[in-house]
């Protein structure tokens, strides 16, 4: 089995539901959840005039390979009813591949570790929930140390309720 470390992001519409409909997604297709973090609100990043985005980072036991879980993981985007527009536009549902195993991808339409994760506040105060100790495979620190460094002025709020999904 392998270990995928995912990222979601919300910011239209009714973003608690977006999350847990694809959360329910994820453990249909993909496989078992085993670890949700909580959700995290965070103003807009990089394109800054769109409403305020929810994210949480999961664990994922999974049978598939990456170029598979990429394919899975965009299915379910569509099936949610994203819309491609403009690079950081806003979106329904944005799900994006953080790490697989301790492997390094580097392909055409994957990469792996996501190459950003270290430069954004919403994917690291998640994921120092979640794997703290988590050694990035390319940069050699852990989860921790990259959340203690991070410049991002962006922060991500917690928000006290908790996503259910099915299991
Ligand atoms: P960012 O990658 O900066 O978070 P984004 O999530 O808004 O931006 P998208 O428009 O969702 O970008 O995705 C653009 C392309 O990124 C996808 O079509 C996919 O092929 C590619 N991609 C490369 N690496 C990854 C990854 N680790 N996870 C998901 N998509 C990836
Ligand atoms: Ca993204
Ligand atoms: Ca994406």
């Amino acid at each position: 089995m392998n270990k995928v470390c995912l990222l979601i992001g919300t910011n239209l519409g009714d973003k608690m539901l977006n999350l847990q409909n694809s959360l329910n997604m994820i453990s249909a297709k993909l496989g078992r959840i085993k670890i949700a973090s909580s959700v995290y609100e965070t103003e807009a990043w990089g394109v800054t005039n769109q409403p305020s985005y929810y994210n949480l980072a999961l664990e994922v036991e999974t049978k598939f390979n990456p170029l598979e879980v990429l394919s899975i993981t965009q299915k379910i985007e569509n099936d949610l009813g994203r819309v491609r527009k403009e690079r950081w536009g806003a979106r329904i549902i944005d799900i994006d591949i953080i790490f697989f195993n301790h492997e390094i991808i580097e392909l055409e339409y994957l990469i792996v570790p996501h190459p950003r994760l270290s430069e954004r506040k919403f994917v690291l105060s998640p994921l120092f929930e979640i794997i703290p100790n988590y050694l990035h495979p390319i940069l050699n620190v852990t989860i921790t140390e990259l959340h203690r460094i991070c410049l991002d002025q962006l922060e991500a709020k917690k928000i006290t309720s908790r996503i259910s999904f099915n299991e």
